[in-house]
């Protein structure tokens, strides 16, 4: 079958079985057995990777408006950025010194989200800097990466209070920027630190010990939800078992890696 310009349904077909062809040989890799319900379930599977499938090729435009294949412009982080702006759509603005929009490798393979910026965060204007964040950047090089091979990111962009945990309309505010942050990279894995991370990323409510160690898709993205590493500073046994969710998480990118 000859696939020509005017045929682009055709086309298109072809690019989406090609990613589902791709997704499949994720999913080997990582053991779809041990995958989420979500995941489980095929008709999700196909369609999800579907979705991927049609992000990759169309991804978010910048501004509203006609597109073609040929003209749809991807959103640059640096364009959510600026859309962020000096942001006061929630209370949280009212305590910040800065917004920690994250920072990392804009076409990373890998991604982390953790839940809010901490004091040393809102300090400096960055994600994971703090003692939290020099465990994550040990479990990032202990994983063959450098820091910058990464992105790393949150799902609230200011600093709660005193730290507390993030509210239901700052999540919702902030939430859309996090998942445009994501259609922007398109990471291979994501990585949910901690349960709100992974409660909003999944948007699922389940324990983070029952979601920790396996693959969920959502959105066409692979999410490997796994421990807060301050919760392993509180609880450094726990660091095999983490130990044990990012070779996971390694396994699927060495077996996708060059495709
Ligand atoms: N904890 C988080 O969840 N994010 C940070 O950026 C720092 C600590």
């Amino acid at each position: 079958m000859t696939l020509t310009p005017d045929r682009p349904n055709l086309k298109e077909l072809a690019e989406i079985v090609s990613q589902l062809n791709a997704y499949g040989r994720y999913f080997q890799a990582a053991g779809l057995e041990e995958a989420g319900p979500a995941s489980r379930v095929d008709t999700t599977l196909i369609t999800s990777t579907v979705e991927a499938a049609a992000t990759r090729r169309a991804p978010v435009t910048a501004a509203p408006g006609p597109t073609t294949a040929s003209t749809a412009k991807e959103t640059t982080l640096q364009e959510i950025r600026d859309e962020l702006g000096e942001c006061t759509r929630c209370r949280l603005h009212e305590g910040r010194t800065h917004l920690v929009f994250g920072t990392g490798n804009p076409h990373a393979r890998l991604m982390f989200v953790g839940e809010a910026p901490g004091q040393d965060e809102d300090e400096q204007g960055l994600p994971f800097v703090g003692r939290a964040g020099q465990l994550l950047t040990k479990m990032i090089e202990s994983m063959g990466f450098r820091r910058d091979d990464v992105y790393i990111a949150n799902v609230l962009k200011c600093r709660p209070p005193g730290n507390r945990p993030p509210k239901p309309d700052e999540v919702a505010t902030c939430e859309p920027f996090l998942r445009k942050q994501i259609a922007s990279i398109k990471p291979e894995v994501l990585c949910a630190l901690g349960s709100f991370a992974a409660q909003a990323v999944l948007r699922r409510e389940d324990k983070i010990s029952s979601m920790r160690g396996k693959f969920f898709l959502i959105d066409g993205v692979t999410v490997m939800p796994t421990y807060h590493p301050a919760y392993l500073l509180r609880n450094p046994s726990e660091k095999r078992t983490v130990w044990e969710d990012l070779q996971k998480i390694m396994a699927v990118l060495k077996k996708t890696e060059g495709q």
